[in-house]
């Protein structure tokens, strides 16, 4: 586990606080919006130099703290992220699209230029990477919250750490101790349903099980997520192999191990290929969704 590092010291004036998007839905500058009074507190604690949500512009402003909502999808974000680096000291991604890519990950499973060709009549004006990725890949994060949305508990919480000068707590139990420790009935071991709980990092407070219905792994994976073993275990409920991989293609289809569950069980679901005539049995696999040659890594 890797703690985040202490918060930057900022004097006696009131610190400076800005909200960043980049590709996203807005949803977690809206669940941020959502805290009400919460939020208004905060506001009397620091000054909010940007938030197009909340009616505040000044994306050039420097901050002590950057939340940075949203993935890298096309070559302008990869420059302004960069900037938005260079004018802050502590950034903070939240939501599952600024931890692991987000819902517009799902392109990185396959094609990129195919799928920008099946939507837009003119693709030529369509300027976007050929992969969606977390902020983390492209400028140093000194804290990633998962979700979608993020917890707004999870932000302030983090946030009142960081102005009493101490590095944020983090989560790092699964879904299933969440479930465990609130007494919930486990719908995987009841009722067969093909629950992302044990590989998945809590932070949501166990939702969906809670409300009876299996965990679609929102927040992510957890640390050292058995998620092959998973993938198997739903094999045998009787999902087939399209429908394990699907389990994998929700928000956090980027983050690493979710990805390589659903590219691997996309592939078991291809039918197989008709040998070419003269080829040989037991050749190299070939190239995979994502456009890496190897096949179990
Ligand atoms: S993580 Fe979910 S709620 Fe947040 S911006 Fe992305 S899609 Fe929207
Ligand atoms: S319902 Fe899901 S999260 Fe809860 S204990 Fe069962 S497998 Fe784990």
């Amino acid at each position: 586990m890797t703690m985040p590092p202490k918060p930057p010291a900022i004097g006696a004036r009131r610190p400076r606080l800005a909200v960043h998007k980049f590709s996203s839905c807005d949803g977690c500058q809206l669940s941020l919006l959502n805290a009400g009074e919460s939020l208004l507190a905060l506001a009397e604690r620091v000054d909010i130099v940007h938030f197009a949500e909340a009616g505040i512009v000044d994306e050039h402003a420097e901050a002590d703290i950057a939340l940075v909502e949203g993935s890298i999808s096309t070559p302008e974000e990869q420059t302004r992220i960069q900037a938005v680096r260079s004018r802050s000291r502590w950034i903070l991604s939240i939501g599952a699209c600024a931890t692991a890519g987000g819902p517009q990950a799902l392109r990185n499973l396959g094609d990129s230029a195919d799928w920008i060709a099946s939507v837009y009549r003119r693709p030529d004006w369509i300027s976007a990477l050929p992969a969606s990725s977390a902020i983390g890949a492209h400028v140093p994060v000194e804290l990633e919250l998962p979700g979608c949305p993020v917890s707004t508990e999870q932000v302030l919480a983090a946030l009142t750490s960081l102005l009493a000068g101490a590095a944020p707590l983090t989560e790092q139990d699964k879904v299933c101790l969440e479930c465990k420790r609130r007494g919930q009935v486990c719908v995987l071991v009841t009722k067969g349903e093909p629950c992302l709980g044990p590989v998945t990092v809590t932070g949501c407070g166990a939702l969906c099980p809670g409300l009876g219905r299996d965990c679609y792994g929102c927040y992510g994976p957890a640390e050292n997520p058995e998620v092959a073993t998973l993938a198997e275990r739903f094999g045998d409920l009787g999902l087939d192999a399209h429908a394990v991989a699907r389990r994998f293609m929700y928000q956090q289809s980027g983050a690493q191990p979710f990805h390589r569950a659903a590219r691997d069980w996309r592939q078991r679901a291809r039918p197989a290929a008709p040998p070419a005539p003269g080829a040989e049995s037991g050749a190299a696999p070939g190239p995979q969704p994502d456009g890496s040659t190897d096949s179990h890594d």
